[in-house]
């Protein structure tokens, strides 16, 4: 007895229709999760022309008996849905019961499959959305071969539509590499035209998956951090701030391990650690999120593409809280002389040795043009590729693997000295670090501004013993009459002392002394530069807010070349200690250096360093 029915019409209306076929990446997509589907711990996908050609995707699941694979080529024919219920909760990939048939209506389609316990194995023939012939295989071993050809040989229009064989190669990858990322439980293998492309052997460690799929180099340096409310699990593979890079292409979004678009992804990453990086840069970070699966409906679009939450806030503020915690993480700040050890501790070191990380050059460079493509909003009409689902033991492991350990800046360390009368040095638990006066004191300038501009409505004045006249154009007496509100709160009273002379009574409290007349004329030009909208009041600020308190800091801070007491030094790192930017300037530079005690064995060629912890 089978297990596919089809869907009363009523049921198949509930659920988001649309072309699913849109190109050879969507089939494979299609495919492969059925395979996941069935259960499947190894699958193979091979491509001929891009998949132009032919498409085969082979998995060792459950299979499908003689009944069954007749059916699964009809439309509506699922084993996953049966009830509007069951729609509430969806575990599954598929659950339209159409892809199958629609794909069988664009092209021409071969199933061999075996279920166990049947007596011989099932080969299934059909092109123009029709079965042509159903017959006996001798496929001895369980599972399912899907395998397409001509994709789209019946609409000129269609394959026209398709690029060059090349750049569907690189979009199949991309597939291919996002649901290796999602399932390391599973081998996934891909050939095009003979050639591997990637090679996943089946792993227990989702860090070991990424080191396959994206090489060593790049996961190596990640950071793992993980947070946690209420249902919402999040576990985040982060690059650290100063690997910064232009163009983060290999962020991902998994939930539940389905891999959606990364639009609101990389929101919540440029909202929480845009401060701390160079404009325009960004990390790259791998996020796998995990929910019940009746708090998100994967049932939005026809190719699963996007998710809605139920919490949506609650989602989001999880991964903000894992952004979070890279800022403060030691990872944070660059190490001395290399790659950071510390991240790799026991288990994970011996993941290291067996890697099978295959990933050609050639592969290289296809995923990173085919990730091109995932960025490309037009590419695919505004999506990101890609469902799936969590194996339920996914997290399991994710225990074992190392943590980001927070910055610990010693807020009374055992000793400071200063050097170049520019950088601070002091001790850490298991490094030297090395600290930039200046950044350092711009940070927390610009943290104690920042806060009293949010929430005190204004940052603190000192009044001058004799207000200062300035002299301007016409144009920048307009920007002042503008600008007042907005200069009060940062601690500059202004009032009009002629048709085009203002004096200016106060700056923020702790501004030295001789420059006040720059800052003043520099906000102004700040201000003109940026008409960004004024802030609306809440703890977000403006592009342009941000950049004046920046500028505000800078001015307030220690300058290098400044000698100071042990005293000043002191001050200064207790502040910092309380920051979890501490180690990044606020024009995201690195602030601080870290030399680890090992750091200096290794350099030393001592096989052991032992040191008072
Ligand atoms: P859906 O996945 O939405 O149910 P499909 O058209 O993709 O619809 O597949 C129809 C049905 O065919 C599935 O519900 C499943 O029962 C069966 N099927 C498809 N591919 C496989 C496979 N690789 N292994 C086992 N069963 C499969
Ligand atoms: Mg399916």
């Amino acid at each position: 007895m089978g297990k596919i029915r089809i869907m009363s019409e009523s049921l198949a209306n509930l659920i988001a229709a649309g072309e699913v076929v849109e190109g050879p990446y969507s089939v494979v997509r299609e495919l492969v999760d059925n395979s996941l589907d069935a259960g499947a711990t190894a699958i193979n996908v091979s491509i001929e022309e891009g998949g132009l050609r032919s498409i085969r995707v082979a998995d060792d699941g459950v299979g499908m008996d003689r009944k069954d694979a007749e059916l699964c080529l009809e439309r509506y024919a699922t084993s996953k849905i049966y009830s509007p219920d069951d729609l509430r909760a969806i575990a599954t990939r598929g659950f339209r019961g159409e892809a199958l048939a629609a794909i069988l209506a664009v092209s021409d389609v071969k199933i061999d499959t075996w279920r166990e316990g049947d007596d011989v194995s099932t080969i299934v023939h059909g092109a123009r959305g029709k079965i042509l012939s159903v017959g006996m295989g001798a496929r001895g071993v369980t599972g399912t071969t899907v395998t397409v050809s001509q994709l789209f040989y019946n609409i000129p229009a269609r394959r026209k539509d398709c690029a060059s064989p090349f750049t569907e190669a690189r979009r199949v990858l991309q597939v291919v590499s996002a649901y290796a990322l999602a399932h390391p439980h599973v081998t996934f293998k891909l050939v095009s035209d003979g050639q591997e492309l990637l090679y996943a052997s089946r792993t227990k460690s989702v860090l070991e998956r990424i080191r396959q799929v994206h090489g060593a180099e790049f996961a190596d340096d990640l950071v793992c951090l993980e947070a946690e409310r209420d249902t919402v699990r999040v576990i985040a593979y982060m690059t650290p701030l100063h690997k910064a890079v232009r163009r983060n292409q290999r962020t991902m979004l998994l939930v539940n391990g389905r891999s959606v678009t990364t639009y609101a992804l990389r929101g919540v990453l440029k909202s929480v650690l845009g401060s701390a990086l160079p404009d325009g840069h960004s990390i790259e970070a791998i996020v796998f999120v995990t929910l019940p699966v009746s708090d998100v409906d994967p049932n939005v679009k026809p190719d699963k593409s996007e998710v809605r939450f139920r919490n949506n806030n609650q989602v989001w503020a999880t991964v903000a809280d894992a952004a979070q915690a890279l800022l403060a993480s030691k990872a944070s700040v660059p190490v001395i002389g290399g790659k950071e050890s510390l991240q790799r501790t026991g288990r994970d070191d011996a993941l290291v040795a067996p890697a099978v990380a295959t990933t050609s050059s050639r592969s290289d460079a296809l995923l990173s043009q085919a990730q091109e493509f995932a960025d490309d909003p037009s590419a695919t009409g505004g999506r990101t590729l890609l469902p799936s689902s969590v194996p339920g033991d996914l997290f399991s492991e994710f225990r074992e693997e190392p943590q980001a350990a927070r910055v610990a800046i010693p807020a009374n360390p055992e000793w400071v000295q200063q050097i170049a009368d520019t950088f601070i040095l002091c001790p850490d638990r298991d490094s030297l670090l090395i600290i930039d006066q200046h950044s350092a004191h711009e940070r927390v300038k610009y943290e104690e501004f920042k806060a009293r501009y949010v929430r005190e409505r204004g940052l603190e004045r000192q009044y001058l013993v004799i207000p200062q006249i300035f002299k301007l154009s016409p144009r920048e007496m307009l920007l002042v009459r503008e600008m007042i509100p907005l200069l009060e709160r940062l601690g500059f009273e202004v009032t009009a002392a002629g048709s085009n002379e203002v004096w200016l009574h106060s700056t923020p409290f702790s501004m030295s002394g001789k420059r006040h007349g720059d800052t003043f004329l520099e906000l102004l030009a700040l201000y003109e530069e940026d008409d960004a909208r004024a802030g609306d009041g809440s703890e977000r600020l403006t592009a342009r807010e941000e950049k004046m308190l920046q500028t505000l800091a800078c001015k307030a801070a220690i300058k290098s070349g400044q000698r100071l007491s042990e005293i000043d030094m002191r001050k200064l790192l207790e502040a910092l200690s309380g920051i979890d930017l501490a180690a990044r300037d606020v024009h995201g530079r690195p602030g601080m250096l870290r030399l680890p005690y090992s750091r200096i064995g290794a350099l030393m060629e001592r096989s052991s360093i032992s040191w008072r912890l």
